[in-house]
């Protein structure tokens, strides 16, 4: 699908006949930063080492979790039950520790023209993350200079259901003012497309690491791009065709 059905048919699904693009709400891992291979790392040697049997590849399905959740579902495989509130903070504590001490992430080739052509367009940019980890969240003012102030994120920290619960994309909205029709998700997990998409707004789609194509657009992405610098490249036509239904 082009970028131009894309529109029509979100268009269609919402009942408009137009909109324009407000704010762009973007996840973080996978997608402002090539991590997801450490954070499957991290929950294989955590997971597998409290003997929970388990794959490192499975982690990447349930990239956009909170911590919780991801133990939790881990518990009730293996046990039939949830870990107590104390059992799955300490956990997601050595996960993070875990995260931390793994070799530095990069950001995401291409990541940042993608955020610039946002804010070159007087788009509005809100991270949307399932994620507490501070390892990256500090670095996002390096990385994205103006582009994600504390006041404009919405991280596992601010929701009581993370994704795919349309919670975290509906506050970013609230936070950038706007309306599911004025805004773009940006997503490369499975869970998050269905975030952004059942918020209502206009929901890419972006294969970073081993998800295939397909399971993004199964997850309800209006448009999906096989990797970053293929969305940053197509990105300055899609908003300038979405503006066009405005007018
Ligand atoms: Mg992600």
């Amino acid at each position: 699908m082009n970028e131009q059905e894309a529109i029509t048919a979100y268009m269609k699904r919402r009942g408009i006949t137009g909109f324009r693009p407000k704010a762009a709400l973007i996840d973080m891992d996978g997608t402002l930063y090539d991590s997801m291979g450490n954070h499957a790392d991290a929950w294989y040697r955590l997971i597998s080492g409290i003997g929970i049997e388990c794959t490192r590849d499975e982690f990447f399905l349930y990239e956009g979790r909170t911590g919780a959740s991801t133990i939790n579902l881990l518990f009730n495989r293996a046990y039939g039950h949830d870990a107590t509130p104390d059992k799955a903070k300490e956990l997601y504590r050595q996960k993070t520790v875990l995260f931390s001490e793994m070799p530095p992430v990069s950001p995401m080739p291409a990541a940042k023209e993608m955020v610039d052509t946002f804010l070159s367009q007087g788009i509005t940019t809100v991270l949307v993350t399932g994620s507490g980890q501070n390892t990256l969240l500090n670095r996002l003012d390096t990385d994205y200079p103006g582009a994600f102030p504390t006041e404009r994120r919405i991280t596992s920290r601010d929701v009581t259901r993370g994704k795919p619960d349309p919670e975290p994309f509906l506050k970013a909205m609230a936070i950038a003012n706007a309306q599911p029709e004025e805004c773009i998700a940006v997503d490369n997990a499975p869970l998050g497309v269905k975030s952004g998409a059942a918020s209502g707004a206009f929901t890419i789609g972006v294969t970073t690491g081993p998800i295939p194509h397909d399971e993004l657009h199964k997850a309800g992405a209006d448009i999906v791009y096989p990797s970053m610098a293929e969305l940053a490249r197509r990105l300055p036509t899609l908003i300038s065709l979405i503006s066009l239904t405005a007018i």
